[in-house]
């Protein structure tokens, strides 16, 4: 479909207020919030304060290059959390978007080898996702615009190239 999901930063406010409210209602407390970044970021952050938790980290995991294109397999970028500070913990690891579902795949099975329990936390999840997510604020087949990214990076306005 042409048609786009559009999520704004007001909106996105009041998506991760109510994801929170899921995590909470389901009486999921976790320890660690493991984010993935990019995007998964401002969940995380979001999803730290409404939830009162101050351990947030988080995982570098590369997969999409532009819309629609895609690499092959999603690969864990350095640095990878450190291990230690997770294990035994109950994790609610958070993205913007469980699409293919092939980077919270890759993130669940690292998480299942370090810790007591993953659940997972998205704003968006697409219905071919090949992973379940534990808490999911809206469903939508279509491409969704982040208002973080949905605008190029910003560039110097004297036209300068950096460095010089
Ligand atoms: P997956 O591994 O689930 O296919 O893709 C996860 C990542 O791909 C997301 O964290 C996001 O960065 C990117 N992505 C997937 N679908 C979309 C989309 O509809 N819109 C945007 N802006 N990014 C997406």
């Amino acid at each position: 479909s042409e048609e786009r999901e559009n999520l704004t930063y007001p909106l996105f406010g009041q998506a991760v207020r109510e994801l929170a409210q899921s995590v909470a209602d389901d009486g999921y407390e976790p320890d660690i919030i493991l984010s993935i970044a990019r995007g998964g970021l401002f969940v995380a952050g979001g999803l730290g304060y409404a939830l009162d938790v101050k351990n947030l980290h988080v995982m570098n995991v590369e997969f999409y290059t532009g819309v629609g294109e895609t690499l092959d397999m999603p690969v864990m970028l350095p640095p990878v959390p450190n291990v230690v500070d997770l294990s035994r913990r109950k994790v609610l690891i958070a993205d913007d978007v469980a699409d293919t579902g092939k980077t919270l795949k890759l993130v669940q099975e690292f998480c299942a080898e370090h810790v007591d329990e993953a659940r997972s936390a998205v704003i968006y999840e697409k219905p071919h996702s090949l992973v379940a997510c534990d808490y999911v604020w809206k469903r939508t087949d279509q491409w969704i615009n982040f208002p973080w990214s949905v605008e190029p990076p910003v560039v110097r306005r004297d036209g300068q190239v950096s460095g010089l």
